[in-house]
């Protein structure tokens, strides 16, 4: 089957006894027992569900795993992942990553004892010097948030193999429409269900997808444990998502190459960060791996002044948090999504009071660069 009719069917159809068209929402904490000693398919909501069940799979077909597992949010995923890795582990990471993901890493797991060194994840010879006896896993977000910078997963999960280590892609933006990791080498995909797999800016979620059966075990012990599961309803929700994904992602994609062109052609932005980029550094590992460049646009504008205005001036864009729905939205990094990084780090790095983010949506594009206008415009 291909991949949108995955979308749609990839679980098979045999949903119920009823021949319902759409997935049952079994809202049921409990499943009665057959019998004593008589094993059924489901016992408690918190270990496994139907209509989280048909959610999972899907989402295990899509990314071409053996299995995944839906978590309340993204960062629950990446929580729960976090914990096949002991205390003393050592884990190399992108330097550019989701500012929670980053919180994570700095401000709960190294008080749990692990020790990060986060750099350009794109530069494999300098991720393979970091590699130390307690080296754990490789942790990559590509393109990443949000600078858009590109690491190359099949080189990367060469070393990874080489070593012995896992390697962790946070496929977020890109989605398995655009791009699907393990079948470039990675051994689990996290996703932030929230954003394009849901689509809707309506329910939060997030994804842990495993490569072979041990890893799925491994995760499956510990996404049991700790409990954070997506609810019935909210499975619904992105699995409704998912059946228009490539719809939206064809949509988005085209809208977020027009918008990074016209904000490129602007001289009141001094730079935009886009993985379509032709002259990008890494643009031909981004063609070599993904299908499409996806729907986020970050840029800064030449003062903190025109940033403020653009913010205060959109009307179609939403100045929200989030990304990857049908709406479009824009975000200041530097108070939002990366308020909790070291203000030296983050203006190292370029994430300063001029920079701002778009998530590209699904409108028409001439409503959309017409927005920009009227909201750059003094
Ligand atoms: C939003 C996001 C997360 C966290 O997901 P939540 O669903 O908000 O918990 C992780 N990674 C990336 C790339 C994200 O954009």
């Amino acid at each position: 089957m291909e991949f949108e009719t995955l979308c749609l069917h990839a679980d098979g159809n045999k949903k119920d006894g009823w021949g319902t068209l759409t997935t049952p929402v079994c809202q049921t904490s409990t499943f009665v027992h057959k019998g004593v000693g008589v094993q059924s398919e489901y016992s408690y909501s918190r270990l496994s569900n139907p209509t989280r069940s048909h959610l999972e799979n899907t989402v295990a077909r899509l990314e071409g795993g053996v299995a995944a597992f839906a978590f309340s949010s993204g960062m629950s995923a990446l929580t729960t992942v976090m914990k096949l890795f002991g205390a003393n582990s050592h884990i190399i990471a992108s330097d550019d990553l989701y500012g929670g993901s980053l919180r994570l890493f700095n401000n709960v797991c190294t008080v749990e004892g692990m020790s990060f060194d986060f750099v350009d994840t794109g530069d494999i010879s300098l991720v393979q010097s970091l590699i130390k006896a307690n080296t754990k896993a490789i942790y990559v977000e590509t393109p990443s948030n949000p600078l858009m910078q590109v690491s190359d997963i099949a080189a990367l999960s060469a070393l990874a193999r080489k070593s012995g280590l896992p390697l962790i892609v946070d496929n977020t933006f890109l989605t398995p429409y655009f791009q699907r990791p393990i079948a470039l080498g990675a051994d689990i995909v996290i996703h932030s269900g929230t954003k394009f797999l849901g689509g809707h800016n309506d329910a939060l979620a997030g994804f842990a997808v495993a490569r072979t059966a041990e890893l799925a075990e491994r995760i499956g012990y510990y996404f049991k444990t700790i409990g954070a599961c997506l609810a019935p309803w909210d499975c619904f929700l992105i699995e409704r998502g998912i059946k228009t994904l490539p719809l939206r992602m064809d949509r988005i994609n085209c809208n977020a190459k027009e918008i990074a062109d016209w904000l490129r052609g602007r001289k009141q932005v001094k730079r935009v960060y886009y993985a379509g980029f032709a002259d990008n550094a890494r643009y031909a590992v981004s063609v070599k791996q993904a299908t499409g460049f996806g729907g986020m646009v970050s840029f800064e504008v030449e003062s903190k002044q025109l940033a403020e205005k653009i913010l205060a001036n959109v009307k179609v864009f939403q100045y929200a948090e989030s990304l990857g729905g049908v709406e479009s939205l824009i975000t200041y990094p530097m108070l939002q999504t990366h308020a909790d990084v070291p203000k030296n780090e983050r203006e190292r790095r370029g994430i300063n009071e001029r920079f701002l983010r778009i998530s590209v949506g699904i409108e028409n594009i001439k409503d959309l660069i017409d927005d920009l206008k009227q909201a750059f415009a003094d």
